[in-house]
């Protein structure tokens, strides 16, 4: 048996080869629901060999502390996890995405003052290379990680409400953000020609704190979706550039596939809300609108459970629309009871999920997936859209935003062009929510006082159960 601690360097490589594949599985696993436990799992095991092997490279010296440090993190993480309700995984998220992102500023402090800083006169081109090299390696790596630092406790404070969601407007903030990047840039040049000198880097730091800070601030309330896949990204490039530094392979490529993989979810989530990537990062969403909430709807109709039973019982086919407040109630155990018992009467049922539905990509196929729903009745918004002319009756329950109306209709919303779910066009659209509030983004929505809506007031979970019951 191989003793860990005198793992040999060619069996430690082997090793994060190994954890590198499994990564790579995992992600692929995980882009499709049927897989994702193996994914998952995939995950878990390349984690713990990367681990493991970490641990037994020689220049590892004090493996007691690791592994103090290790049993206080799982600790805290277990808790965590076990604690957190499924709606507050965006907020435990970013929140995470700011430890990374201050973890690679003290990798890069830590790796900048272990430099020898005395001034070599006999030192080869090569070796004024490598000094360079490692220079701008600290230099990115504490700028990157600042960054993700600020910026994801600032969408944390967001995303948890103890900061108001809207747009931070200062004058000239574009102008700002350059001047910001072009400093740092100069500040880098200076840092490398003096090799290593204190000051542009802790200037720098500084920067880059309240550039993040900014670069956040900046972004409106509807576009949070983007920003947590976009800090996502960051915090995996803050980690490949803590690879560099600590001269560890994997977790350059770990940081390379979080960071990538996050950048091209940004894009999906873009796309799912038309919206340029370029203007969520320029910020200020939405704020060069103004919402007339004055704005007189009609009035909107009211139901109950037991005639939502009736009207289901008359059904062909029936499609979901589940959003944030099915999450809220935790609903779709019930809803998945109410699905059986339709099919059972021979009723078609399916769900409409939309990209940004609920508070994290992926919520609603989480939800239903946990609640054992079937994965070949929940289709994407691109799959469904076209059939509700066809349906007879959609549940609205706790989705908003995602089924607004102004989005497609009204230019001057300021939700407008974002692709939603059509279900208007269905005979019957059944509203479960708990009041006339709007969403997420703040805007009315129009479907509500459409002839064909009613609203069927009260919690989602009380209301789906009292129409089971009725069933
Ligand atoms: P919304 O957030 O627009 O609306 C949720 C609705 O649920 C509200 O109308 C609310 O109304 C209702 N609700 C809340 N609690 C309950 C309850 N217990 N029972 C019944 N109804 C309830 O939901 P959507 O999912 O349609 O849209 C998601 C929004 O979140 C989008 O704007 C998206 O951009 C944003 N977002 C998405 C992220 C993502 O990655 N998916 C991340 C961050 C933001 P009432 O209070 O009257 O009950």
């Amino acid at each position: 048996m191989v003793n860990i601690a005198e793992m040999p360097n060619g069996l430690i490589s082997a090793a994060y080869v190994v954890a590198a594949l499994l990564f790579i599985f995992s992600l692929s696993g995980l882009s499709k629901q049927e897989t994702s436990e193996t994914g998952n799992l995939y995950g878990m095991v390349g984690m713990a060999i990367a681990l493991i092997a970490t641990i037994a490279d020689e220049r590892v010296s004090n493996v007691f502390v690791i592994f103090v440090a290790m049993a206080i993190g799982s600790f805290i993480g277990l808790r965590l996890a076990k604690k957190v309700e499924m709606t507050g995984m965006p907020e435990l998220v970013a929140i995470l995405h700011s430890f990374v992102g201050l973890a690679a500023v003290l990798v890069g402090y830590n790796s900048y003052f272990e430099m020898d800083h005395s001034f070599q006169l006999n030192i080869t081109d090569t070796q004024q290379m490598a000094i360079n090299i490692h220079l701008v390696e600290v230099f990115l790596g504490v700028f990157i990680g600042a960054v993700t630092f600020t910026g994801s406790i600032v969408a944390f404070a967001k995303l948890r409400g103890v900061i108001s969601s809207t747009a931070l407007m200062l004058p000239h903030r574009h102008k700002l953000n350059l001047v910001a990047g072009i400093v740092s840039f100069v500040l880098m040049i200076h840092f490398v020609q003096s090799s290593g000198s204190g000051a542009p880097l802790y200037l720098m730091t500084l920067i880059a704190f309240v550039f993040g800070w900014h670069l956040v601030a900046s972004i409106g309330g509807a576009d949070m979706p983007v920003v947590v896949s976009m800090l996502n990204s960051y915090s995996g490039w803050a980690a490949a550039a803590a690879g560099f530094m600590l001269n560890n392979d994997l977790l350059i490529i770990t940081g390379a596939l979080v960071g990538s993989s996050g950048a091209i979810l940004s894009y999906i989530m873009c796309k799912a809300m038309n919206r340029s990537f370029i203007s969520v990062i320029a910020g200020g969403f939405g704020t060069d609108i103004v919402v007339n909430d004055d704005k007189d709807y009609g009035d909107h109709v009211e139901i109950n459970a037991e005639s939502v039973a009736d009207l289901l019982r008359g059904a062909k086919s029936v499609i979901i629309t589940p959003g944030y407040g099915m999450a809220v109630a935790q609903a779709q155990y019930p809803v998945y009871e109410m699905t059986q018992a339709l099919k059972d009467k021979g009723i078609d049922v399916r769900f409409a999920i939309h990209p940004v539905a609920g508070r994290l990509p992926g919520h609603m196929n989480v939800l239903l997936a946990e609640a054992k729903v079937p994965y070949d009745i929940v289709l994407g918004m691109d799959e469904i859209n076209a059939d509700f002319p066809e349906t007879d009756v959609v549940l609205v329950i706790g989705a908003n935003d995602t089924v607004n109306p102004s989005a497609a209709e009204d230019p001057t919303s300021p939700i407008a062009g974002m692709p939603v779910l059509e279900v208007w066009n269905a005979k019957e659209v059944i509203v479960f929510k708990r009041s006339m509030n709007p969403g997420y983004a703040g805007v009315q929505n129009p479907l509500f006082f459409k002839d064909n809506t009613q609203m069927l007031f009260g919690d989602a979970k009380e209301s789906v159960e009292r129409i089971f019951k009725a069933l």
